[in-house]
């Protein structure tokens, strides 16, 4: 995909855009956006548009606050709920210097660098496919989102139980006019919660997408009088909302090399070696991917999600399955990461941590193919089954013990994700829940 400035200035006039929606993301996954009128169409497609970084988390360093947005044509796109005046594009940018050098704090700039690093490896693309899950709540007469449920459905269910679903066909209606090619979408295993799953595309774009999906899926639950939430457990005793990743190297733009014809179980030593890499830098990725003090409410036993660090080709639940597919669908699935990890850093962390595997000829634990559920702590030990962090601290701790990790991010967004990160967790120690009060207060 290769669109020109002449195209978009074209379609600029076919379209009848008024509004242009310039978006990159800040350190925490949070899309920020500059919105400018059509008038200001050509200093847009030359890099001239400045914004002030210092007002941005993850950017502060005030000596970097004159930034400029470099727009990726290729992410052009008309968002199709337009009104009267015309309709609204949007472009994802990259943030770059005023001196015209992209800015590491950038995590997509972060993530090409990654990626560039995989090209010199000899790999073409890093194919990212997300599964993101998210809950629909309903509004109260104010508008204000409740953790009220909207539907009792559960996986795979029809109507009229799932209530949720003409506001998910929308969704997908919507992604579909907006180019997405949406695999499948269904109503999950708890009540109100869904996924959609649209095909892998390659990482920089997959990122864009994830980020892309969250707006799309916020603005229709709305028009349905619901709100989309991708907080990985707002409802105790439930299962939590994931975003597997599937994942795969290929090389020459369309060959998969983690498939292998005649390797054993037909993968290859390189999905092996990958395979490794994400299981020696599982804790170290683990702040990255599941990136809230909530996220560990969702890491725990019982609701299908990972817990301990091992992989198998049958069992559904570790953290690292290779579903059974082969030839081109020959991937790696990676089920701890939650729809609140920032996707650039996530997949530049996941990537590096693959590519270290290859570099240093890694080879992985024996698959576990039994439920680690249910064994006894000697036994999973006898194993080397080791467990993922439990909190975001214990994430913070082995992330700052992982130099892999840490270099996928670079130090000035390392730096700025942990300074975010730990005043998370101190807000989170200092605050005393009802939980605590119902527990104690009467018992001592
Ligand atoms: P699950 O069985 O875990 O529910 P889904 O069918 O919901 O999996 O999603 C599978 C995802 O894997 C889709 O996004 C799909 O496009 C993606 N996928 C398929 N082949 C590859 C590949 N070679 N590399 C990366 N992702 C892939
Ligand atoms: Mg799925
Ligand atoms: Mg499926
Ligand atoms: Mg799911
Ligand atoms: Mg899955």
């Amino acid at each position: 995909k290769t669109i020109t400035a002449e195209a978009i200035r074209q379609s600029v006039k076919d379209e009848n855009v008024k509004f242009l929606r310039l978006m990159f993301t800040d350190v925490n996954g949070i899309i920020k956006n500059v919105e400018v009128p059509i008038s200001q169409l050509e200093k847009v497609l030359n890099n001239k548009i400045a914004f002030d970084g210092s007002s941005i988390d993850g950017f502060v360093r005030i000596e970097e606050s004159d930034m400029r947005l470099y727009p990726d044509f290729n992410s052009w796109l008309l968002f199709p709920w337009g009104n009267e005046h015309g309709k609204v594009a949007r472009l994802i940018c990259s943030v770059h210097k005023s001196d015209g050098t992209p800015f590491a704090g950038d995590p997509r700039n972060n993530l090409i660098r990654v990626i560039d690093k995989m090209k010199a490896a000899g790999f073409s693309d890093f194919n990212i496919g997300p599964e993101p899950e998210f809950f629909l709540f309903k509004l109260d007469e104010n508008g204000q989102p409740t953790t009220k449920l909207n539907d009792k459905g559960s996986y795979f269910d029809f109507a009229p139980l799932d209530l949720g679903e003409n506001c998910r066909r929308d969704i997908v209606l919507e992604l579909e006019k907006m180019g997405f090619e949406v695999e499948a979408s269904h109503h999950e295993v708890a009540p109100g919660q869904h996924e959609i799953d649209f095909k892998y595309t390659d990482a920089l774009q997959a990122a864009d997408n994830i980020q892309t999906f969250k707006l799309v899926v916020k603005s229709i639950a709305r028009q349905y009088n619901l709100y989309a939430t991708f907080m990985p457990k707002p409802l105790q005793g439930i299962n939590g909302s994931g975003m597997h990743i599937n994942m795969s190297l290929f090389k020459d733009d369309k060959t998969n090399v983690f498939f292998d014809e005649n390797g054993e179980d037909q993968l290859s030593t390189t999905s092996k070696h990958f395979l490794a890499g994400l299981l020696e830098h599982a804790r170290g990725l683990t702040a990255i991917n599941n990136p809230t003090v909530n996220s560990y409410k969702r890491l725990v036993p019982g609701f299908e999600a990972p817990v301990y660090i091992a992989w198998s080709g049958t069992n559904r639940s570790p953290l690292i399955r290779v579903p059974q597919s082969r030839g081109l669908g020959t991937r790696l699935e990676l089920r701890s990461v939650d729809p609140t990890a920032n996707p650039y850093l996530a997949i530049a962390a996941i990537l590096e941590a693959g590519l270290d595997g290859i570099g240093n000829g890694l080879t992985p634990e024996d698959a576990i193919d039994r439920n680690i559920y249910r064994m006894q702590d000697d036994e999973r030990k006898a194993n080397h089954i080791q467990d993922l962090p439990s909190t975001l601290h214990n994430a913070l701790k082995a992330l700052a013990a992982d130099p892999v990790v840490k270099g996928a991010l670079g130090p000035h967004l390392y730096q700025s994700f942990k300074d975010s990160k730990d005043l998370e967790w101190a807000a989170y120690r200092q605050s005393v829940s009802e939980w605590e009060r119902d527990q104690y207060l009467e018992l001592y």
